[in-house]
């Protein structure tokens, strides 16, 4: 097997037994067709569809090491300039598709998984076994072009202690026993985004541990088969209304579902287990392989992909209702062009000084990286302010689509009409300016880019304790001295 198709995705899934608890519902199967799920499950569909497409092909693969076979450019563990350019076009390819709504396109794992894999001798630090585990599993993961979730935190119930002493202990997933093949995992993990449709569940450490016997058993790495048996997922409520794509055109779209990770008894293979009972090599687990300078090559260009959309979207708006002249709109404007050009020339930048790390990977540069990840998370809040101030109005003269084909329609196109658009396309304008700004939907995507990555507040710590000031102190030190 190879780069799938959407419909092998589907068919995939179809089978998949996958255990969702949503709205009072269990479900054990048949998530493709759940209401909550069908819509941005087609939209995923597309996305592989891209992968056979002669316009895109060239860009979205490249053959496997192994088969042959044409592979999903997420993959390829770049070693040139133009490979990290090609994955970048790639992952842009894809992030043009949805607006950067889709968080979580297969794109975004699959290049921690390269980076990982590529790491092989730093996992058989611990055991030879994990090296050869992570080489096999992002070779499965590749060749049957699995879409994968991850979990990593543990349950907010008292963040005044660590995830290890809440509730004594029992709360955050540990391993409660091990066995000749493997280990059982009990307790749970706070979210997946896309959990309910995934074919696997990545369970990666993420909070820091400490390295002493009390947290052996919450220090582990490995991933799961998304319908193991015991593994539980508790989706929130779905923000797709089932609406038509004129009246939700992005949430009946591109709503990507989060979801509580319950694991009741998960037996884990130690085939598919990458580090166990090594706090210090879980804490270490993203920056030493270099896995997250390639996630965060995926996210500032899909981030880039949507500020791309909000400038073309405010530029529409503006010039549809004739603000576009009035200084303080150009402010806003600039704001959002300042913004887009700060997130390429980040990203520009960690390309040009890209190195080849410890195992031969060419790996963008972590400081403009890093930076992109501390500034978009914050900057992005400001778009849906900007769309709603520069809306007002107009965002709540929106009628649905059964109005506008409806008794209604005559005088949505008279008295809705703009400067440069009928009633018709004016509503439809700002029904996606409503759905970027004020819906749940919207709602929801402020958060994500807020949080996804991690609390900003501690990314910026992180940032400030691994950033090296002494150059400065000391030259400030030297003018001090001058007299
Ligand atoms: C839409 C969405 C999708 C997500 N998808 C995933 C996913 O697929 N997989 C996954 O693993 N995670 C996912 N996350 C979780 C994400 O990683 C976390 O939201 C993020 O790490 C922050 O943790 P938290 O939500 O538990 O916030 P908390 O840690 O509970 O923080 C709540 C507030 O308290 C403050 N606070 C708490 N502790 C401290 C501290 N020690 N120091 C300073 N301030 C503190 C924070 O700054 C924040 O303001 C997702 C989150 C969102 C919102």
């Amino acid at each position: 097997m190879a780069a799938r198709s959407g419909s092998e995705f589907l068919g995939r899934l179809a089978a998949a037994r996958v255990h969702v608890q949503i709205q009072g519902e269990t479900l054990t199967g048949g998530v493709a067709d759940h209401p909550a799920f069908r819509n941005v499950v087609r939209s995923y569909a597309e996305l592989y569809d891209m992968q056979h497409d002669p316009a895109y092909r060239d860009v979205l693969t490249y053959p496997s090491p192994v088969t042959g076979d044409p592979v999903a450019t997420a993959f390829l563990a770049p070693r040139t300039p133009q490979d990290l350019v090609k994955r970048r076009q790639a992952s842009k390819l894809w992030a043009d598709r949805s607006l950067g709504m889709l968080g979580r396109t297969g794109d975004y794992l699959n290049s921690a998984l390269m980076a990982l894999a590529s790491a092989q001798e730093w996992f058989a630090q611990a055991d030879p076994r994990f090296g050869e585990n992570i080489r096999r599993y992002y070779e499965q993961v590749r060749e049957e072009d699995l879409l994968c979730t991850h979990t990593l935190i543990p349950p907010q119930a008292n963040r005044a202690v660590p995830g290890s002493q809440q509730a004594a202990g029992s709360l955050m997933a540990h391993i409660t026993r091990e066995d000749d093949n493997g280990i059982v995992l009990r307790g749970a993990r706070m979210l997946a985004t896309i959990g309910p449709f995934a074919d696997e569940l990545l369970v990666f450490p993420s909070t820091v541990l400490r390295n002493d016997p009390a947290d052996k058993q919450y220090s582990f790495a490995c991933a799961i088969p998304n319908d193991a048996p015991g593994l539980r997922y508790i989706a929130r409520e779905p923000l797709d209304y089932g609406r038509p794509g004129h009246d939700h055109p992005l949430g009946s779209r591109f709503e990507e579902p989060d979801a509580v990770v319950v694991f009741d008894d998960v037996h884990v293979p130690y085939e598919r287990c990458f580090a166990l009972g090594d706090a210090e090599l879980c804490n270490g687990f993203y920056l030493e392989t270099s896995a997250v300078a390639h996630m965060t090559h995926q996210v500032l260009t899909r981030t880039t992909a949507k500020t791309e959309y909000i400038l073309g979207l405010v530029s529409l708006l503006t010039q549809a209702i004739g603000i576009e002249q009035f200084q303080h709109v150009q402010a806003d404007v600039a704001e959002i062009i300042t913004t887009l050009e700060t997130m390429r020339a980040l990203l520009r930048a960690a390309e040009a000084d890209a190195a080849l790390n410890q195992f031969g990977v060419l790996t963008p540069a972590w400081a403009p990286l890093n930076t992109a990840r501390n500034l978009y998370p914050r900057l992005y809040q400001r778009f849906p302010e900007i769309v709603r101030k520069l809306g007002a109005s107009g965002l709540m003269a929106t009628p649905t689509e059964a109005d506008v084909t409806g008794p209604a329609a005559a005088d949505i196109e008279t008295y809705l009409q703009s400067a440069t658009l009928g009633g018709a396309d004016r509503v439809r304008l700002f029904r996606l300016a409503w759905d970027t700004c004020i819906s749940a939907f919207s709602g929801r995507q402020a958060l994500y880019e807020y949080y996804f990555f991690g609390d900003p507040v501690r990314m910026a710590s992180a940032y400030v304790s691994g950033y090296d000031r002494e150059p400065y102190k000391a030259a400030v030190r030297a003018f001090l001295d001058r007299g």
